[in-house]
């Protein structure tokens, strides 16, 4: 992970003090290549929403207005004439995205969404045998998530309330601690057939180490999948050194690509090799050099990478707006970002812990950060849990043209991110909660 940096927030109090950082950071001038989204009043607003949707970088609407003139014009011969032909357009995907979770090129695809790429995934990652059927998530994991782990479970004969695990913080506590899943595995392992979490969980903005429970998994036999929403675009990631099984994360939150964009997988080279193993299988999982010739009666070959999870030919005017956003991340490094990311953060838990620690009247702060202190448990979000009014703390929000989010019935998430978000913007977020208002 990126290494600790001399950064003293304390030292930084000020509106003049947040701007003087503004003005010292590198990243700065990326943020000019991201659109301002405006309120209904036409002014922009503070946008600290990044772990939701991302912002739009401007370069997205001539690669999207590129695919339509290229559709326009040459219709059906785009496929192999468009200026990036759509035969083989997620493949400008491909480098970049295995810099972005480190991995071997032939270990990732962009591919449909993130939901239908768990699915994918658990077909062939998922196979429960005997004893060994369970599976196991973390506390407060996205409810998608749990769908889909709940339902991968039924397509099996099984009872969810019986074989779907869940990973619990102590009592008290908002984090789960590391040893406590270890000593889980350990436990349970042996009825465990997989280990299905978030790398950042999307409530509490905990980062988990990931290398650390992929290795205590593994010691018990089972598989590791991770999803990664929250973390890819958000902290480095190293899933082939770090042997993960597979990995799916969604594109238009920290990745910048637009709602709904299409997603990524990784699956590790140890299993790509593998051209038996079980998967539903399309003709964009096929050999490319054989796909177009549909014989009958031929038996589908996967294609030794993780393009042999595709199904179908993918979205081209969603496909677009990623390239260039995994550009921008090129451009920037994952480093260099997760570096700033830090003090942005850093930045924001110190603010918010000065004015929460004036309580109006109430003896304990009016709201407290659940996100680990720890920067190496966290990435840029911090959820933030309103012991008095919420309600009141979102119409200062509200008032104060933030938008960040706000999860029922007490929590609001806040991600600067460091592609765009200044620390002036952070010192603004926290002015608003030093308010009386709340
Ligand atoms: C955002 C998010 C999703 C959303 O799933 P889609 O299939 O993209 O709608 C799922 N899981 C997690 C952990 C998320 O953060």
């Amino acid at each position: 992970m990126a290494q600790l940096e001399p950064f003293d927030p304390a030292a930084h109090v000020e509106l003049e003090d947040a701007r003087a950082l503004d003005a010292s950071d590198e990243l700065a001038p990326f943020r000019a290549r991201f659109a301002a989204p405006r309120g209904r009043d036409g002014q922009p607003v503070l946008y600290l929403c990044g772990h939701s949707l991302g912002r739009m970088p401007l370069a997205a609407r001539a690669a999207v207005e590129q695919e339509l003139s290229d559709w326009e014009a040459l219709g059906v011969e785009g496929h192999f004439e468009a200026q990036t032909p759509w035969y083989s357009y997620h493949e400008h995907c491909r480098e970049p995205l295995a810099r972005l979770v480190g991995a071997r090129p032939h270990e990732v695809v962009a591919m449909s969404s993130l939901t239908v790429n768990l699915h994918l995934l658990m077909v062939t990652f998922y196979r429960p045998n005997g004893a060994r059927r369970k599976i196991l998530v973390e506390n407060a994991a996205f409810p998608s998530d749990a769908y889909a782990a709940q339902t991968q479970l039924r397509c099996h004969g099984f009872d969810p309330t019986a074989d779907l695990l869940i990973a619990r913080p102590r009592p008290g506590e908002h984090a789960l601690r590391t040893e406590d899943v270890e000593a889980l595995l350990e436990r349970e392992g042996e009825r465990i057939a997989l280990v299905l979490f978030g790398g950042v969980n999307y409530y509490t903005g905990q980062l988990f180490d990931i290398p650390r429970i992929t290795a205590a998994a593994h010691r018990q036999g089972c598989v590791v999948g991770w999803d990664l929403a929250h973390a890819a675009g958000n902290v480095p990631l190293a899933l082939h050194d770090w042997g993960v099984d597979f990995a799916a994360w969604c594109s238009y939150k920290y990745l910048n690509s637009g709602p709904g964009a299409v997603a990524g997988c990784f699956v590790h080279e140890r299993h790509v090799r593998d051209t038996s193993l079980p998967r539903f299988g399309g003709w964009w999982g096929a050999d490319p050099q054989t796909r177009f010739r549909m014989p009958l009666n031929s038996e589908f070959q996967p294609v030794a990478s993780a393009d042999a999870w595709q199904l179908s030919n993918p979205p081209i005017l969603s496909l677009a707006p990623v390239r260039v956003s995994l550009e921008l991340f090129d451009a920037a490094g994952m480093d260099r970002l997760r570096a700033k990311s830090r003090r942005l953060t850093a930045y924001l838990a110190f603010l918010l812990e000065q004015a929460g620690a004036s309580p109006s009247s109430a003896a304990r702060p009016r709201f407290e950060v659940i996100t680990p202190a720890d920067p190496e448990a966290r990435g840029c979000q911090l959820s933030i849990l309103a012991h008095e009014e919420p309600e009141a703390l979102l119409g200062a929000l509200r008032d104060g043209a933030v938008v960040c989010d706000f999860r029922p019935p007490n929590v609001v998430r806040v991600a600067p991110v460091p592609l765009y978000n200044t620390y002036e913007e952070v010192w603004r977020f926290a002015d608003i909660a030093r308010a009386q208002r709340w």
